[in-house]
C-alpha cells in the first residue's frame, strides 16, 4: 500500500518509510491512497475474535510488503500481550456498561493508564522491528505535557535500536505523570525537565529536528507524536472491537471522543470508511473549543490555550483534522494546500465540506464545572469513577445523541487516578487508589536531568549520552 500527503506535493510512500517519516516534505501528514474495505460478511467473520487476533486482521492490509504476517503478528501480541509493563486486561479493552444503551470503553488498561499505549505500545514495537531489519539505530525525541511522554517512554523501554529523550517542563507536569516518566530506568530512555513551559519544550524539539547536525555519526531523529500515521492505524482496532460486541455488523453503532488533536476520532471515522456501520462520531470538547466550534458554526479561529481540568485535550489547533479535510475536500492535496495556507485568516469550510462533515461528526463542549458534576453523578448513580477527560465525552453524548436505539460507546482515555486533583474536586471524601502495578509508585527511584531553555546545552546532553557506551 502506498501513502500520500494530505498537501499533495511530497512523494509517496510506503507502510514502512511513512511510519518512519512523520510530517510529509510538503508540510502535509500522511494517509493511505485507498482505505481497505471490509463487507458485512468479513465483520461478521471478525466476531468471537480476541483484540490481539482482531488487530491483525484490520492492520494487515495497510502493512503490505513490509512485514510478513509472522512479523505483524509478533509485533501485536508484543504490543497487547499480558506481559512485564503491556495491558492488564484480558479484553485488552473492555466495556462496561453505564445507562440503558450507553456504554464505556476502558482504554486505560495499559502501562501508562491512558489509551495513547494503544498507539505508542505499537509504534515501539513496529520502530524497533523496522530499525533492526535496516541495521539502524534512531533517536526518539519528543516534547511532552504529560500524557505522550510516558506513553512513548513505555513504548520504546525495551527496544534495543531506540534511544528516547523526552522533554517536559520543570514544575509544570502532575506528580503521577512526572513520575510514570521518571522512574523508568532503562538505559535507553533519557529524561530532560527543561526550565521553562510546554511551548519551550515544543520549540526546542521542532529546532532540533530542523538541525540534527549534534547527534553522533549516522544517527537521526524520530518523532512519535500523533500525526504518525502507525499511532492513528493501532486506534481503528477498538472502535471494530467493540462494535463487533455491541451487535456489528447487523447493529449500528455510535461513538463519543473525549478530543484534542483529533486523532483518536479519526481513527474511528477510518474504522466507519472501511465498512464498520458507524452513524455518529461525537467529538467531545473541553472549553478548548476549536472544533466544535468548527462543526457546529463553522468557525475554526484559534484562541488562546484555557488550562483545563481534562489537561490532555488543551489544544489550540488540532493537528490530525488536516486528514478529514483532505477527504471532505475530495482528497485534493492542493484544495487542502490552499485551505491550510495562510493561517493569519480563519478558516471556514466550503458549504459541501461542512454538510458532508455533519452528516457524521457532531460536537459539544462541557467545561470544567460541569465536567465535576458529571463525575459526581455519574459515582452517586452507579459507583463508577469517570476520569475528567471521559466525564467530557460521557455528558456530550448524552446531549447530542441521535439515537435512544443504537448502542453509544463513550471512550474512556484515562484512568481516574492519573488525575486525581479532578476527582478529588467532584468526590472529595472517595480515595482513589492506583491500580496494584503502579501503587509503588511513590517509593519508586526517579531519575530525569534538569536543563536550562538553552539549545546548545540540552544538545550537549543528548550528544554527550548517546556516545557513552550506546
Ligand atoms: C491524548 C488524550 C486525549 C485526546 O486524544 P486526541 O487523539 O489527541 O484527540 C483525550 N484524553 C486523554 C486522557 C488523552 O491522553
Amino acid at each position: 500500500m502506498k501513502f500520500v500527503s494530505t498537501r499533495g506535493r511530497a512523494p509517496s510512500l510506503s507502510f514502512a518509510d511513512t511510519v518512519l517519516t512523520g510530517l510529509a516534505s510538503d508540510g502535509g501528514l500522511y494517509v493511505p491512497e485507498s482505505l481497505p474495505h471490509f463487507s458485512s460478511k468479513d465483520i461478521a467473520a471478525m466476531a468471537g475474535m480476541d483484540y490481539q487476533r482482531l488487530a491483525f486482521e484490520i492492520i494487515r492490509p495497510f502493512v503490505g510488503e513490509d512485514l510478513s504476517e509472522r512479523e505483524l503478528r509478533n509485533i501485536i501480541e508484543r504490543s497487547y500481550g499480558l506481559g512485564q509493563g503491556q495491558f492488564r486486561h484480558r479484553a485488552v479493552a473492555p466495556l462496561v456498561q453505564t445507562d440503558t444503551n450507553e456504554w464505556i470503553l476502558e482504554l486505560f488498561h495499559g502501562p501508562t493508564l491512558a489509551f495513547k499505549d494503544f498507539a505508542l505500545q505499537f509504534l515501539g514495537q513496529l520502530f524497533d522491528h523496522l530499525l533492526k531489519k535496516r541495521g539502524e539505530r534512531v533517536v526518539v525525541m519528543g516534547a511532552t505535557s504529560g500524557d505522550t511522554g510516558s506513553a512513548a517512554i513505555e513504548g520504546c523501554r525495551h527496544c534495543d535500536n531506540i534511544d528516547i529523550f523526552i522533554l517536559h517542563p520543570h514544575n509544570r507536569v502532575s506528580e503521577v505523570q512526572r513520575r510514570q516518566m521518571t522512574t523508568v530506568l532503562s538505559d535507553n530512555v533519557f529524561n530532560i525537565a527543561m526550565e521553562g513551559n510546554f511551548d519551550d519544550c515544543q520549540n526546542m524539539v521542532k529546532a532540533s529536528f530542523a538541525n540534527q547536525s549534534f547527534l553522533p555519526d549516522g544517527r537521526r531523529l524520530v518523532a512519535v507524536n500523533s500525526i504518525n500515521w502507525a499511532r492513528i492505524m493501532a486506534q481503528i482496532v477498538y472502535y471494530f472491537y467493540a462494535a463487533l460486541r455491541l451487535g456489528a455488523p447487523d447493529k449500528t453503532v455510535n461513538f463519543s471522543v473525549p478530543t484534542g488533536n483529533f486523532g483518536d476520532i479519526f481513527a474511528g471515522y477510518l474504522a466507519k470508511q472501511m465498512g464498520l456501520p458507524i452513524d455518529q462520531l461525537v467529538i467531545a470538547t473541553n472549553a478548548n473549543d476549536i472544533l466544535h466550534r468548527c462543526i457546529s458554526d463553522n468557525d475554526h479561529t484559534p484562541k488562546p490555550l484555557i488550562h483545563s481540568l481534562s489537561p490532555s485535550m488543551d489544544i489550540m489547533v488540532s493537528s490530525n483534522f488536516e486528514r478529514l479535510l483532505f477527504d471532505l475536500y475530495g482528497r485534493d492535496g492542493a484544495a487542502v494546500a490552499e485551505l491550510l495556507a495562510d493561517r493569519s485568516v480563519p478558516m471556514h469550510l466550503s458549504e459541501s465540506a461542512l454538510a458532508q462533515a455533519q452528516k457524521t461528526f457532531s460536537s459539544y463542549r462541557v467545561d470544567d464545572a460541569r465536567t465535576i458534576e458529571v463525575i459526581r453523578e455519574q459515582y452517586l448513580a452507579t459507583g463508577y469513577l469517570l476520569d475528567p477527560h471521559t466525564a467530557i465525552g460521557v455528558e456530550a453524548a448524552r446531549r447530542v445523541r441521535r439515537s435512544a436505539e443504537q448502542p453509544m460507546v463513550c471512550l474512556s482515555t484515562a484512568h481516574p487516578a492519573k488525575f486525581p486533583d479532578a476527582v478529588a474536586q467532584a468526590l472529595p471524601q472517595t480515595e482513589i487508589p492506583l491500580p496494584a502495578h503502579m501503587q509503588d509508585l511513590w517509593q519508586r527511584e526517579e531519575r530525569f536531568k534538569v536543563l536550562p531553555n538553552d539549545l546548545p546545552q540540552v544538545h550537549d546532553y543528548m550528544a554527550t549520552m548517546l556516545s557513552e557506551g550506546h
